[in-house]
């Protein structure tokens, strides 16, 4: 069992924010807050240890080098990756899969190849394969998904094929809150010989990953969801992938000797990381990673579940109220739409941001899957571990008043006859 009450004092946010109100932060799908202890290591990084990295001679360069690769081993330990080589610091899962994209997606794919994607996919997971496809020749097919929000099994077995060069999917839905059986999908695609892409994001803040039981072959996630810093992220990738894969970027560190005419690159990880990287944000990484793994992840989920079940339960009871999503399994994660009386999510948002309670609106970045559902937005809240079931509650009764309030609105209806 979580001590929520202990958790909770490690964030300042949410015992003494800003805005004087007391805070009731229900959008970490988006982005969690930031524990204490992530806050201290980027301040004692910059305090005590800055400098840039790799190229120093002196004392204080190396131990900014030595804690940022002290951070990628963290992440490899983080992921049970065979080596810390295998994990590449990026911005973030949108710049990890374009990295994918443009480098082995360059490089492998041409026309008549097949890239499967799904239909619960966020458009970092959808663009950038269609950047390339359009550059390559390559098709793009989207695995489909029925009304609870689950992608279609028999489906993915029928769009699996020798043509199929990858598959990326993510392991969480973020607009859905739908858990993908991520193992098993794997293994029936590499039964076909395509690799898969696993976009991690919504997942590695809330269970266990392991990449050697996994076996992806691409595993992407931002560090901003795991209550880390923005503006870092990882990209994993199996070994003999990565050292066949062309460059992403040019520029310094990535290179073994640069003259005017021709180039030659480094290893594994420099070749993908040019210039500077964000030492910081490497650091910070580490410490969440450190902070996150302290509360394990059994206890994580047994807490964010049963605040999922509470919150399905409690809006369940909301007249008018329409959960989208009700996948077997679910994330923390809970969207909904309201339809009578009508109210655009942008109105709940807003009035629920009245009373102290952060959701977001709109189409989580996932336009084609608010498409399939037949909404433009949904309202969602997502849960992280310093949440309370006083904080649903609160939703919940907020959500009814405004609802109540909505009703009693008279009806603006169209009249009968033309006015003039
Ligand atoms: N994939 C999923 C499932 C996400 O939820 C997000 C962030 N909303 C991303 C990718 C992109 O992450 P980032 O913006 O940190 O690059």
């Amino acid at each position: 069992m979580l001590d929520i009450a202990a958790i909770r004092a490690q964030f300042p946010i949410l015992t003494a924010p800003t805005a004087g109100q007391p805070l009731i932060y229900l959008d970490s799908a988006a982005s969690t807050q930031q524990p204490i202890s992530v806050m201290a290591a980027i301040a004692d990084y910059h305090r005590g240890h800055h400098a840039n990295i790799h190229r120093g001679v002196y004392r204080l360069s190396r131990t900014a080098t030595r804690l940022h690769e002290a951070a990628r081993e963290r992440v490899a330990q983080f992921l049970n990756a065979a080596e810390p080589v295998e994990c590449l610091f990026t911005r973030g899962a949108t710049e990890s899969i374009n990295l994918v994209a443009a480098t082995w997606g360059r490089a492998n794919l041409q026309p008549g190849d097949e890239i499967l994607i799904s239909t619960l996919e966020h458009h970092s997971n959808i663009v950038p394969w269609q950047l390339i496809a359009a550059t390559t020749g390559a098709q793009i097919r989207v695995i489909p998904i029925n009304d609870a929000g689950e992608l279609d099994r028999d489906a993915y077995r029928h769009q699996l094929s020798p043509r199929t060069r990858l598959v990326a999917i993510n392991q969480v839905s973020n607009a859905l809150g739908t858990i993908n059986p991520v193992a098993e999908l794997i293994a029936e695609a590499h039964a076909v010989g395509a690799l898969v892409l696993i976009d991690g994001a919504q997942w590695v803040a809330h269970g266990k990953t392991d990449m050697q039981a996994l076996d992806a072959d691409f595993y992407v996630f931002s560090g901003h969801k795991l209550y880390g810093p923005t503006g870092i992220g990882v990209l994993y990738g199996k070994r003999r992938l990565l050292e066949a894969m062309p460059p992403y970027q040019g520029g310094g560190d990535m290179i073994e000797r640069v003259t005017f005419e021709q180039t030659t690159y480094a290893g594994l990880p420099n070749r993908f990381e040019a210039g500077t990287p964000h030492i910081s944000g490497a650091v910070g990484l580490a410490a969440a990673i450190d902070w996150i793994e302290s509360l394990g992840f059994d206890a994580i989920g047994a807490h964010e579940q049963a605040l999922l079940q509470q919150a399905t339960a409690r809006l369940m009871q909301i007249p008018g109220l329409e959960i989208k999503g009700t996948a077997q399994h679910k994330s923390g994660v809970i969207s909904w739409v309201m339809t009578d009386p009508p109210l655009a999510t942008l109105d709940i948002g807003t009035a629920l941001d009245l009373r102290g309670i952060c959701i977001r609106t709109g189409h989580h970045c996932c336009q084609p899957l608010m498409e399939r559902l037949g909404v433009s937005s949904t309202a969602r809240a997502s849960f992280g571990v310093y949440n309370t079931a006083e904080e649903v509650a609160a939703l919940a009764a907020a959500l009814s008043v405004i609802r109540d309030a909505a009703a009693r609105q008279p009806r603006i209806t169209a009249p009968a006859e033309p006015v003039l």
